[in-house]
């Protein structure tokens, strides 16, 4: 049983609202009003069933404070910060590629980056060895210079870079959200100290972002691995996944920090992904996360939200998320039933041939 895990969360998170649209889509020509996505009635329900579950009461509760721009510029351009706080400031518009806003989103977005940099050093000075940021706006196709597809600030990007500025060596990024973390990718691609590991739904967004062959340049060649699974991949493929690629990929890095990018959107009731992860997935992924810390790191290991939209699962995911981090079962799951016989969760041979791949080719596995 690991000592109390931190538990970072701000109430204005969920002010942050890209405005009415339709699923992503702003309200426009042929787009119908309706709650977006990222609307997040959900990612505070979410936080509601761990409360309800008790589970909650196993954390320490932090309430972070806004990332300062010291640390958005560990990332991002003095003009991305300048553009997120005018668009934010008029209250609406896009601050980048599909990256709505209301007048809360500027200080949301930098109470996420906060959230994951204080976790971060937190756990480097030893306060908690685990931490969970359950945070919005998400971060991870947040890009040096520009904002993308909700994310705001590269939350992530950010922590690993305080890391770094810490006195921290040599970090993991592991991504499981469905779509590829192109602003982690881009922010370390050429860099040496850094490992980024997504697993995604191939081809799905950004599209042409995370290929088998996008592997690193320059200095950085090999730390970035891409593992992009086929439609309809589920609880075996994952773990196949965790267990051949990203433990060896790990253990040839050597980190002295693991981040986690822990969206629910492989989660199999979700309307953006085309996956099939469940309650069961996203809890055993991170029970192996974080007995991998256990013996590498020394426990050190964040994890932060990033996408989720299913109303009714995320809060289950998030669940699951959390009970593991906290050293707890699988939680009970209601929805289980509808997912779990389906023949994609068993692994097929076109979902792990990527992994024979990336065994065979990627430069981190193929030398060890
Ligand atoms: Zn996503």
């Amino acid at each position: 049983m690991p000592d109390r895990p931190g538990w970072y969360s701000h109430e204005l998170c969920h002010w942050h609202d890209p405005g009415p649209g339709s699923g992503y889509v702003p309200v426009g020509p042929g787009v119908e009003p309706l709650r977006q996505f990222a609307v997040d009635p959900d990612l505070r329900r979410a936080e509601g069933l761990v409360r309800a579950s008790g589970v909650l009461d196993l954390f320490t509760q932090v309430t972070p404070t806004p990332a300062t721009d010291d640390d958005l510029l560990l990332v991002h351009t003095q003009a991305h910060i300048d553009r997120v706080e005018a668009t934010s400031a008029l209250g609406a518009g896009d601050a980048g590629v599909y990256a709505h806003v209301n007048h809360h989103s500027a200080r949301a977005a930098r109470l996420a980056v906060g959230a994951c940099v204080q976790a971060t050093e937190a756990v480097l000075a030893g306060r908690f060895s685990r931490a969970y940021c359950v945070v919005r706006p998400p971060g991870h196709h947040a890009e040096p210079d520009r904002a993308m597809a909700l994310c705001l600030y590269n939350n992530l990007a950010v922590a690993a870079r305080a890391a770094r500025r810490a006195g921290v060596e040599r970090v993991l990024v592991l991504d499981w959200d469905v779509h590829h973390g192109n602003g982690i990718q881009r922010a370390f691609y050429d860099s040496p100290d850094v490992l980024y590991v997504s697993i995604h739904q191939d081809g799905l967004f950004p599209p042409a972002s995370g290929s088998v062959r996008e592997t690193g340049a320059g200095d950085g060649v090999g730390t970035t691995l891409n593992i992009p699974l086929p439609p309809g991949s589920g609880h075996e493929a994952y773990l196949a996944a965790v267990r051949r690629v990203v433990e060896p990929a790990v253990r040839a890095f050597q980190p002295d920090l693991l981040l986690v990018a822990a969206g629910v959107d492989a989660g199999g009731h979700d309307p953006m992904g085309r996956m099939m992860c469940t309650s069961r997935t996203l809890h055993a992924m991170t029970a192996h996360l974080c007995a991998l810390a256990d013996e590498l790191t020394g426990g050190r290991i964040v994890f932060a939200h990033e996408g989720g939209y299913s109303a009714w699962y995320q809060p289950t995911l998030v669940l699951a998320t959390a009970a593991a981090i906290a050293g707890l079962p699988a939680p009970e799951d209601p929805f289980l039933h509808s997912l779990e016989h389906l023949p994609g969760q068993r692994a097929l041979p076109h979902q792990t041939r990527v992994l024979d791949h990336l065994r065979a080719h990627h430069p981190l596995l193929a030398a060890s």
